[in-house]
């Protein structure tokens, strides 16, 4: 397939903000894609190269990029930077230059999408001697063939920055219209930005959707979901398994009030189990070899070889997934660790067997996916439990399984709220007993009831440069959520919460100015007067007094006295919290008569 094509779709998808316009766009594509190039399309469509599960980066840094378009255009890298800085978008700023110079050499053959693809992915596999040149060549061998709007999407896409908004339940669901939508008579309603089925066809649709999901969750991969859909059908998307080994998206959980409310979202007799204030460890054993995956799928096995090694030897099994929550805790009084003072753990790239000595971790498993040979995703929740229990040796302050409760009694569910919170954890999580595991779902069966209901992650957005002893430091950082797309849109701007102090006065706890200014600083992509605009990768919890309307943030709402409550080391702009999800809060504190 031509590169054109599939970058026709990218325009009409950045063009429009309804999910259903953006939808049948991929589907319509899809319908005419061979089999031989759904692969590529499904990842080109989502801005990638390689699947998620996958650690591979393109690794071209951003004077490289701006070497090879400098070597396409004839345009000078310096001018080319500061338009960059200027516009945000490097690829709108290729756009520019290649749409206005009329050069010989552009447009000198047609791109497929393969030929992209290929030399893309071929920027990850060089090392050693000429590898500059190399890449440089690559791109830049890509630019001039392409069209001013291909380059731009070709930028974009070195960048690992797409930026057109698909989200992955488009990409579901334009599988679903393409491969099934004549079948079930699928018609669009594009004013009201819905589809129009009758009672009975929407329920095979209904059906067709969640067995497309499940495919997805289960391999996390859409390339295959995709080629499933279209080369077998139904079958092909039911026959699809878990396999230990690659990382697939753990099961999440929404916020409730009380425990009233927890029960009667996952029913009577629930699971209830504390909530540990760590992060998520998602473990997987193959060909003898631990490997152990945070909630955005990243491989930080090198970084807890203790936490590896545990469960080589207290865990039985040849193959299996397990699923828990790495708690730090004070080796000198065997108290829990707020979240804040263990992240530092998962960046650490070196002295980790000192680390881990002064920050220990002790592993709390609460869940079993996969274990040799049978996939335990669609067990019931105490079944796998219990099978949990089985194959786990524990030992105290190493590996334990999540302290847990049955019941149906408010009173106990309350008493067992208060005893979690005593002992340091954030709150506890209510499960249906009897629920599947649903990969990335947030409506499983599991809620979590935490005393705070006003925190939000959001993902930081942009900042201003500070004045006076703050100068040099960034400080006000504009905040947002994820839109329906899941790209961020603005809710606010926070400046309270964060240290001034230097960061080794803290001992762990808090985040200072300088530590944000850091982290933030590799992520500028342009600069206006104090004011910048950041890449949106670092995500931050905030707490807030209400949520109100606001034509003044692109969310249309705004948070009223945000403080920053913590940095979310483990958490990618995927995991911030949506718009959806605001809106919900915004009604439910009217309901309380705010
Ligand atoms: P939140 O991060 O507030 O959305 O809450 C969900 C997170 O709580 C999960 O991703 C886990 O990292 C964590 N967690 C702690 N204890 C448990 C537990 N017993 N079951 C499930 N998740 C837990």
């Amino acid at each position: 397939m031509d590169y054109s094509e599939l970058v026709e779709v990218y325009e009409k998808i950045e063009g429009t903000s309804k999910r259903l316009l953006k939808t049948y766009y991929i589907s319509e594509l899809l319908k005419k894609t061979s089999v031989e190039d759904l692969e590529i399309i499904m990842l080109l469509l989502q801005g990638k190269i390689f699947p998620a599960w996958d650690e591979t980066k393109i690794g071209m840094s951003d004077k490289l990029i701006l070497k090879a378009i400098n070597k396409a255009t004839g345009a000078d890298a310096k001018k080319i930077e500061s338009e960059w800085k200027k516009i945000g978008d490097l690829g709108k700023v290729t756009y520019n230059l290649t749409h206005t110079k009329s050069q010989a050499t552009l447009f000198s053959s047609k791109l497929t999408i393969k030929k992209v693809f290929d030399n893309i992915r071929k920027l990850a596999t060089l090392t050693g001697e000429g590898t500059v040149d190399k890449k440089v060549s690559l791109v830049s061998e890509l630019m001039t063939s392409a069209s001013p709007s291909e380059a731009k999407y070709i930028v974009r896409t070195v960048l690992e920055e797409l930026r057109v908004g698909v989200g992955e339940s488009s990409l579901r669901d334009a599988i679903v219209w393409a491969y099934f939508g004549e079948e079930i008579g699928v018609k669009y309603d594009f004013e009201k930005n819905d589809i129009m089925l009758d009672d009975e066809k929407r329920e095979k649709y209904k059906d067709i959707v969640d067995t497309t999901q499940r495919a997805f969750d289960l391999t996390n991969e859409f390339s295959e979901v995709a080629k499933a859909a279209k080369t077998v059908g139904i079958t092909g998307l039911l026959d699809m398994k878990l396999l230990p080994g690659k990382p697939i998206k753990v099961m999440l959980c929404q916020k409730v009030a009380s425990v009233e409310e927890g029960f009667e979202t996952v029913g009577t007799p629930a699971q209830i189990e504390y909530k540990y204030d760590g992060f998520r460890m998602q473990i997987h054993k193959i060909d003898n070899k631990i490997n152990i995956y945070t909630r955005r799928l990243e491989n930080v096995t090198a970084q807890f070889p203790e936490v590896a090694a545990t469960v080589s030897k207290h865990v039985k099994g040849e193959e299996f997934l397990i699923d828990g929550e790495a708690v730090g805790f004070d080796p000198s009084t065997s108290k829990y660790l707020p979240f804040q003072s263990v992240s530092q753990r998962i960046r650490r790239k070196y002295d980790i067997e000192e680390t881990a000595k002064d920050l220990p971790i002790e592993l709390n498993l609460f869940d079993i996916l996969y274990h040799d040979g049978k996939d335990y995703s669609e067990v019931p929740l105490n079944e796998r439990r219990e099978f949990l229990e089985k194959i786990v040796e524990q030992v105290k302050r190493k590996i334990v399984i999540a302290k847990v409760d049955y019941t149906d009694n408010v009173e106990e569910a309350r008493r067992f709220y208060e005893e979690a919170l005593k002992a340091g954890n954030e709150g506890i999580i209510m499960k249906r007993h009897d629920s599947v595991y649903k990969p990335g779902s947030r409506v499983g069966g599991w809620v979590k009831i935490k005393p705070v209901m006003e925190s939000l992650d959001v993902v930081i957005v942009g900042a201003e440069w500070g004045e006076g002893k703050r100068s040099g430091w960034l400080t006000s950082f504009t905040i947002g959520v994820l839109d329906e797309s899941g790209l961020p849109v603005e809710i606010g701007k926070v400046g309270t919460g964060i240290k001034e102090l230097d960061q080794t006065e803290l001992e762990g706890e808090g985040v200072t100015f300088e530590v944000l200014t850091n982290l933030l600083k590799p992520l500028i992509i342009s600069e206006k007067g104090k004011e910048v605009k950041v890449k949106p990768k670092i995500v931050i919890e905030v707490h807030y007094e209400e949520i109100q309307k606001s034509p003044t943030y692109s969310s249309g709402y705004a948070l009223r006295f945000p403080r920053l409550t913590r940095l979310r080391a483990d958490r990618g702009v995927d995991d911030a919290s949506t718009l959806d999800l605001v809106e919900e809060f915004y009604f439910a504190q009217r309901g309380r008569g705010n």
